[in-house]
């Protein structure tokens, strides 16, 4: 069974600037995520690739169609247990988004204190989470101290801290450097391996793709044009 199931998801906002008419950020997709999947979404900018992050983590209802996760509707469901859904979701961004003002295991402890962990089972669980990333001896540190990479490996351990069996990574190596780009991505390879966990890798660079992913949707005005195994989908005709 398909860990995300999207069936005919269709997204629109109301677009009061083009005279009523509606913006379809998603347009009819249809995509199963398979369990273990590293499934790469390419697009240029406002193919609707963010928008479809945020339907599958339940951020934000579809217009119409059918969202499962782990063979559960999300339509409809009330907003306490999309909560719940969430907690099963990790997520990764551009910019990182830490929080400035709290320490490395402050913001990885962050997610373990809103599932109602207790400070003896957060401790060693934040330890093993840094020794994963590789940032132990920067458990005190606070964000502002750390190079972008370090800042996105701090991300990916506070998006693991509740071991969810997705991980969405939307444009999380955008912001950094080609080498550092390398690095994340062999990071994220080894939460795939070592964890199991499924990765949705959003982008605008075929590269991290071609490097990470061995399924890819390309999306195109809100469409998937075209989905697959990597090499079949780049391979020339
Ligand atoms: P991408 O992530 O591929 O750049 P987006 O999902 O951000 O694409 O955007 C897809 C389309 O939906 C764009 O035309 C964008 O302007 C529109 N859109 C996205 N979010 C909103 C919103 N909250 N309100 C109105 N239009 C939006
Ligand atoms: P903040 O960053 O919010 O100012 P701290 O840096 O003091 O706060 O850490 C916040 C949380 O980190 C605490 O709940 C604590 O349980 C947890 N924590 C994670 N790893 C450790 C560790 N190795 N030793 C002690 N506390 C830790």
């Amino acid at each position: 069974m398909a860990l995300v199931a999207l069936k005919n998801v269709t997204k629109t906002y109301p677009a009061p600037e083009k005279g009523g008419r509606e913006v379809v950020a998603v347009d009819d997709v249809t995509l199963d995520i398979e369990p273990g999947d590293v499934y790469g979404i390419i697009g240029y900018s406002g193919a609707g690739k963010s928008t479809l992050v945020r339907l599958v983590n339940a951020l934000e209802p579809a217009s119409s169609g059918s969202i499962e996760f782990d063979g559960r509707e999300l339509t409809g469901l009330p907003e306490r247990e999309l909560r719940k859904v969430r907690l099963g979701i990790g997520m990764i961004f551009q910019q990182f988004n830490l929080f400035t003002s709290k320490t490395v295991q402050g913001n990885i402890a962050y997610p373990l204190k809103v599932a109602g962990w207790s400070k003896a089972e957060i401790a060693p669980r934040v330890a093993e989470l840094l020794e994963f990333v590789g940032l132990s001896d920067k458990a005190k540190s606070y964000p502002e101290q750390l190079s972008g990479g370090q800042k996105q490996r701090v991300g990916i351990a506070r998006a693991l801290a509740t071991s969810p069996r997705l991980l969405l990574a939307d444009e999380a190596t955008s912001a950094l450097d080609p080498e550092t780009t390398q690095e994340v991505l062999e990071l994220l390879k080894r939460v795939n391996r070592e964890f199991g966990v499924t990765i949705v890798v959003i982008t605008h660079e075929m590269d991290v793709i071609q490097s990470i992913a061995t399924k890819v949707a390309v999306m195109d005005g809100g469409r998937v044009i075209e989905n697959g195994d990597v090499f079949e989908v780049f391979s020339a005709p």
